[in-house]
């Protein structure tokens, strides 16, 4: 069974004493690990902060990005064995706004997928679909293909581990796909792990939906079959809706 992912990115927001602040207000009103997995993705720059401010609480802190060496000669990078190092848990990989802004490739992303597995982290990789390639009926190959390329070289043992976002950059900070729009790309991602891998594989891979999601289109997303969660940006940085973000069951 997947248990359903609720998992913000807070992205280049915040400082050290508002995240501690937001940590504060969200104390003891996360649901249990069995029911829901909380995570909040943050700067790494104040991340062992937040793991230390959380450890007695059942909430996962991960990474926005890394770079794929351990250590050497990569004067403003973030290894992959000092996240680790922290009791970093997950790591996104390849968001759509590293692919725009920072050209991260596809050979790259696999590149950091690797290194964060041989850390024994968790990568949460992000395929993305910009408007003009849905119009130009190019959603199919553009998605199955950064699956692809995301995956090379990793085992069916790891691609087990691995948690998918769909996170289509036209549905980003503007208005949410629909609940039939996000089923799709989120079916798609399951089939192509089943083609690479196995049908047993692609039933314990979760896939995330991103994009607008908000407390009011989140339960009609997550009830879709091939949704197991969703990563959240905008709405994620405020406490009291964080909190019916992760208690959506209730
Ligand atoms: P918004 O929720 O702000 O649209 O951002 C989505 C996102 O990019 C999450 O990674």
């Amino acid at each position: 069974m997947r248990i359903p992912f609720v998992a913000a990115n807070w992205k280049m927001n915040k400082t050290l004493p508002e995240a501690l602040e937001f940590l504060n207000a969200i104390r003891g009103q996360l649901p249990p690990e069995s029911e829901v997995e909380s995570l909040i993705c943050a700067q790494s720059l104040f991340l062992s902060q937040m793991l230390f401010a959380t450890s007695d609480q059942p909430l996962k802190i991960g990474a926005e990005n890394v770079y794929w060496k351990d250590s050497g000669a990569y004067t403003g990078e973030t290894s992959p064995k000092a996240l680790a190092s922290l009791g970093v848990d997950y790591v996104i990989i390849g968001h759509s706004e590293r692919r725009k802004y920072f050209r991260e490739t596809d050979e790259m992303i696999n590149n950091k997928v690797q290194a964060v597995l041989k850390n024994n982290m968790l990568p949460i990789i992000c395929v993305d679909e910009t408007m003009g390639q849905r119009e130009a009926n190019e959603k199919v190959h553009w998605v199955v293909s950064q699956v692809i390329e995301a995956l090379k070289g990793v085992s069916p043992e790891e691609a087990q581990k691995i948690t998918i976002a769909y996170e289509p950059s036209w549905a980003i900070g503007t208005a949410a796909a629909t609940a039939k729009q996000a089923e799709d790309g989120c079916y798609l991602i399951r089939q192509t792990i089943a083609d690479m891998f196995s049908d047993e594989c692609a039933e314990q891979v979760r896939i995330l939906y991103g994009g607008s999601v908000k407390p009011n289109n989140q339960a009609e997303l997550m009830a879709m079959p091939n949704i197991d969660g969703v990563l959240v940006g905008d709405a994620s940085l405020d406490p009291a809706i964080f909190l019916k973000l992760v208690n959506y069951q209730k």
